[in-house]
């Protein structure tokens, strides 16, 4: 148990060090801006969609090595689904680290994204992880500028 959770640190550490589709996209059909202001983490999100599928997603903006790690992860996770996957992986997302924490939880399909698993520990660290989600989750659902904040945030 112990070195998995090393291994999860290692994963974490290396996102936040080489970000993945960091930066942000010159032409993109959805946008939309996080912020957690427990925490002061920012993330925009932009996205290329096309026919339902997403085609690129990239993101910028600043924030704790976990946002970073999260919104990085997210990415590689992602692009080349469906709209509809997408939403899927952050239902999936979304449980594991709202769950309680005595409750096994299933995380084949995250891939990497299990790693986050271990901020149920940390209740305050929820929203650091899931803002990069929640954003993605608003720049799909408009092509509009999109603003989340604490209010719907969770
Ligand atoms: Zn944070």
């Amino acid at each position: 148990m112990h070195e998995l959770k090393e291994l999860y640190q290692q994963v974490i550490l290396d996102h936040n060090k080489n970000p993945r589709n960091f930066g942000p996209l010159p032409q993109y059909t959805n946008y939309a801006a996080g912020h957690n202001p427990l925490c002061g983490d920012q993330v925009d999100v932009y996205a290329v969609v096309e026919d339902g599928i997403i085609k690129e997603l990239k993101f910028s903006g600043s924030g704790c090595a976990i946002s970073k790690a999260s919104a990085s992860i997210m990415t590689t996770l992602v692009v080349g689904k469906s709209v509809e996957e997408a939403k899927t992986l952050f239902d999936e997302f979304h449980r594991i680290v709202t769950a309680d924490f005595d409750d096994k939880v299933e995380t084949l399909e995250l891939g990497k994204m299990a790693v986050f698993c271990g901020v149920r520990e940390f209740p305050a660290r929820v929203k650091c992880a899931s803002l990069a989600w929640h954003t993605m989750v608003s720049a799909l659902e408009s092509s509009q500028n999109n603003e989340v904040t604490d209010n719907n945030l969770n």
